[in-house]
């Protein structure tokens, strides 16, 4: 066509699994003890974990439950019917052949959960069970080992048979910063319900991203008439990542394929269907295996196991056992103690931080403390909850206000106005330069009317540099 300018624009799609181990007593079909954190290896086995023939599973009722009660958090509908199925695939991590999942019945489906301050929902497809597999351990042998000079895989199947629960998205993230936020507020959700610690660096809580771009043709015809032709088809191909296990690496891992994929959009070609690693040394993702090697997991019933049929009355049992979810909470803690939206969403980012300024508000009645003031104090002089009773806490906050009562508001408003006054030693500041923190606290001092502790001046400076 005549005159017309194509331009390619990108859309990201992204769509999430992610694996939560669950922090029960014992294995999902087995009575071996669950924990294998920084165990020996193989000391916590046993027939059924070792896939041994003859074994026969056995479900743990908690882990099941736990699992439903995600679903529940998650806005699941929980249905009525659900069984276990075989996954079949041949890989050392897995001695039986197979692993127990989920496959058309999963325990919980179609789900959300809100991001960005309830701008954006993330739907949710599925939440099911499934079994940990052994844990391979590559090494390779020097001179004093019993296998010299090569590579060499050892099997701890101490993971194997852990509980673990699969959190399946549809692909409704457009952007890696929105990936990190869902992943927050489901690892905050999980520790809420104390089903997990959810600690992706020691791997209890594992995501694999699936990316690939959605080509939008912008033609622009002549000069002001811009016509996009979006299609709303999914690409043709997707790029699962594996081996993200710190929540520093998720932006990046998501950006690097990004780019990585624009730029083979760019030259005119298609991206490979594959499943790629993240390398952590050279902040790149590497290929692993191609959609030729992709497996076809042949699922089946799993005959040892019956099927689940839920009542009406046990699943509004489990519900009643939901605590107060974080999105409920913050909202209660901004209308209940009239806070701001941040102090409330600093006090309700741990289910015991959150605890323990209800239990300071109960003990600071008939004190003249208000919720305010409890807030402030322990968001801005981060004392050691551990360590300090609430009622300690309160006394330190009378006793404070005794030697130096602080107008807030005044105190806000000078900092804000050393701020925007010395760009110059805030740039300092934020580039690392500690030092000028001192000379911003000269600054406001010198502004005060009154005498305050250098230490609140230091946090309300740090809380308007965010
Ligand atoms: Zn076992």
């Amino acid at each position: 066509m005549d005159g017309e300018i194509m331009k390619q624009k990108y859309e990201p799609v992204i769509g999430l699994e992610v694996h939560v181990e669950l922090n029960t007593k014992s294995k999902m079909f087995c009575s071996c003890k669950a924990e294998y954190f920084g165990k020996k290896p193989n000391t916590q086995t046993c027939p059924v974990c070792l896939g041994l023939p003859g074994a026969l599973p056995v479900p743990n009722r908690t882990a099941i439950e736990w699992c439903i009660k995600i679903g529940m958090a998650l806005n699941c509908d929980i249905p009525l019917e659900s069984k276990f199925d075989r996954k079949n695939y041949f890989y050392p991590d897995l001695p039986k052949g197979y692993q127990i999942s989920q496959y058309d019945q999963p325990f919980a489906m179609n789900g959300s959960i809100e991001i960005r301050n309830r701008q954006k929902a993330i739907r949710i497809r599925r939440v099911h069970m499934e079994e940990d597999t052994a844990k391979l351990v590559h090494e390779f042998g020097n001179q004093n080992a019993k296998i010299k000079d090569q590579k060499y895989t050892l099997i701890d199947f101490n993971r194997s048979g852990v509980p673990l629960v699969e959190i399946v998205t549809e692909p409704d993230f457009d952007n890696a910063q929105d990936v990190k936020e869902y992943l927050q507020k489901i690892q905050q959700i999980v520790r809420y319900l104390d089903v997990s610690e959810a600690d992706m660096e020691k791997g209890m809580m594992r995501l694999e991203p699936n990316i690939s771009l959605h080509v939008t043709r912008n033609t622009t015809h002549g000069k002001n008439n811009v016509s996009p032709v979006t299609s709303h088809l999914l690409p043709s191909y997707k790029v699962e990542v594996k081996n993200i296990n710190s929540f520093k690496y998720v932006e990046k891992a998501i950006n690097f394929e990004i780019d990585r994929q624009a730029k083979i959009l760019d030259e005119g070609k298609t991206p490979v269907q594959e499943t790629r690693g993240w390398d952590e040394k050279k902040q790149i993702t590497v290929s692993q295996r191609s959609k030729e090697e992709a497996h076809d997991y042949r699922y089946f019933p799993e005959p040892d196991i019956p099927p689940f049929e839920w009542t009406d009355k046990k699943l509004l049992e489990l519900r009643g056992q939901l605590p107060e979810l974080p999105s409920k909470k913050l909202e209660r803690f901004i209308k209940e103690y009239n806070l701001s939206s941040y102090d409330a969403e600093i006090l309700t980012r741990e289910i015991q931080t959150a605890d323990y300024f209800e239990e300071a508000i109960t003990v600071s009645k008939d004190r003249n403390v208000t919720p305010k003031q409890l807030a402030n104090y322990i968001i801005n002089r981060k004392p050691d909850l551990e360590k300090t009773l609430p009622v300690q806490l309160v006394q330190n906050i009378i006793a404070a206000s005794k030697t130096a009562t602080v107008d807030e508001k005044h105190l806000e408003k000078v900092v804000q106005d050393v701020i925007i006054e010395n760009t110059k030693a805030v740039e300092d500041y934020k580039k690392g330069n500690e030092k000028v923190m001192m000379f911003l606290i000269g600054q406001v001092i010198r502004k005060l009317k009154e005498k305050v502790d250098v230490n609140i001046i230091k946090s309300e400076i740090e809380r308007n540099l965010k």
